[in-house]
C-alpha cells in the first residue's frame, strides 16, 4: 500500500458537521492507502487564542509585542492539539484505529525560532509504527519542537508546511492540502468570478503566487515541495472535482495567475512573464485609465509586480485578469 499525507485546513475542519465530512473522506482513502492525516486548527481558533492573550497585554497597557513568545507558542499549538484528538475520537468511534500525535510525540524539531520556527529534522519511526498498526495517524500541523523541547510553532498557516516536511520524510506518493476551495485559479475566485482553475502550475510559480498573498498555499511547503519532489495537489474538502497539482515547470509559459497583495500591490505569475514587454504595457494601460499612480515595478522572469500609490479596487483587478488571461 502506498503512503499519502492528507492536510485538512481550518475550514474543513470548523464544526462536527465538517469533521465527520473530513473522517468519511479519511475512511474512503484509508482502504488503499496508509494514511497520515496532518490537521490545522478548527476555523478560527487561532485566531481567538491570540486575541486572548493580546487582551492580557491590553490589560496590562502594554502592546502585543511584549508577549513572551515561548508562553504564546505554547497557547497556539492548543488548537492543533484539539483537532487532531477530535478528529482521532471520531474515527475511532466510527470503528477504524486511529492515534492522534503531537510534535513532540513524533519529533517534529526545529530551531527556537518561536512563533517561526523552521523544521530542522523530524524522525519518522513513530509514525511508521502507527502506521504499520494499522492506525490512521493523524499529527498536528503548525508546531514544532525545539532542542529543550520547548514547544514552537512554525508561523502563521504552518499546517501546510508540516504536511509537506512529513510527506518528504515518510516518501509519500502524493501530499494533498484539502481546503474549501478545490485548487489554484487565475485569480481569486471570490474576487473574480470568471477566474479559472489551474490543472496544474510549477512550484516556482505557485512560490510566487503564495508570497504575493493567495493564501492557499504556505510558502514554505512549497519551497520543500520543489526542493525534494514533493508531489503536492490542493483540493476541495467538500467536493470530488480534480484540483491543481504542483508539479515541476512544464516546457510551457505563460500568465498563470493575478494576485492582489495587501491594497495596492498586483503580481502577475507566469514563467516566461518578463520576456513580453506587453504585458507589462497592457497593466499601465489600465493603470492610466483608472489615474492610478505607480510608485514601484518590480520585474523577474516568474512575476511582475506593481504597487500602486493608493488603494486598488478589485474592478481595477478584474479588468487586468480579463486583458491578461
Ligand atoms: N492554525 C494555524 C493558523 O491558523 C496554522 C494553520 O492553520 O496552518 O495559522
Ligand atoms: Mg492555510
Amino acid at each position: 500500500m502506498d503512503t499519502i499525507v492528507l492536510k485538512f485546513g481550518g475550514s474543513s475542519l470548523a464544526d462536527n458537521k465538517k469533521l465527520e465530512i473530513v473522517a468519511n473522506k479519511i475512511i474512503k482513502i484509508s482502504k488503499d492507502n496508509k494514511v497520515v492525516v496532518v490537521v490545522s486548527a478548527q476555523g478560527k481558533t487561532t485566531d481567538n487564542l491570540i486575541k486572548q492573550a493580546n487582551e492580557l497585554a491590553e490589560m496590562e497597557d502594554l502592546s502585543d509585542s511584549q508577549l513572551n513568545k515561548r508562553e504564546l507558542d505554547m497557547l497556539l499549538s492548543c488548537g492543533e492539539q484539539m483537532s487532531s484528538a477530535k478528529l482521532a475520537i471520531l474515527l475511532n468511534l466510527k470503528g477504524y484505529k486511529s492515534i492522534s500525535l503531537n510534535a513532540w510525540q513524533v519529533g517534529i524539531n526545529t530551531n527556537n525560532n518561536h512563533q517561526n520556527a523552521l523544521i530542522e529534522s523530524i524522525d519518522i519511526t513513530r509514525i511508521n509504527k502507527e502506521l504499520e498498526n494499522g492506525n490512521i495517524t493523524i499529527i498536528t500541523g503548525f508546531q514544532g519542537i525545539d532542542k529543550y523541547n520547548n514547544i514552537t510553532t512554525l508561523g502563521r498557516g504552518g499546517s501546510d508546511t508540516t504536511a509537506v516536511a512529513i510527506a518528504k520524510e515518510l516518501k509519500a506518493k502524493q501530499c494533498y492540502i484539502y481546503s474549501d476551495v478545490d485548487g489554484i485559479y487565475t485569480a481569486d475566485p471570490n474576487k473574480i468570478p470568471n477566474a479559472d482553475k489551474l490543472k496544474n502550475i510549477s512550484y516556482e510559480e505557485m512560490y510566487e503566487l503564495s508570497s504575493e498573498g493567495a493564501k492557499v498555499l504556505h510558502d514554505r511547503c512549497v519551497e520543500i515541495g520543489e526542493r525534494f519532489d514533493v508531489p503536492i495537489v490542493t483540493e476541495s474538502t467538500f467536493n470530488n472535482k480534480p484540483g491543481t497539482q504542483i508539479t515541476h515547470k512544464l516546457e510551457c509559459s505563460g500568465i498563470k495567475s493575478i494576485v492582489k497583495k495587501d491594497i495596492s500591490r498586483i503580481s502577475v505569475i507566469g514563467f516566461g512573464i518578463n520576456s513580453n514587454d506587453n504585458t507589462l504595457k497592457k497593466i499601465l494601460k489600465i493603470a492610466d485609465k483608472h489615474s492610478l499612480e505607480i510608485f514601484n515595478i518590480d520585474i523577474s522572469r516568474t512575476k511582475i509586480s506593481v504597487v500602486f500609490k493608493e488603494i486598488v479596487k478589485d474592478n481595477v483587478l478584474q479588468e487586468i485578469h480579463d486583458v491578461l488571461i
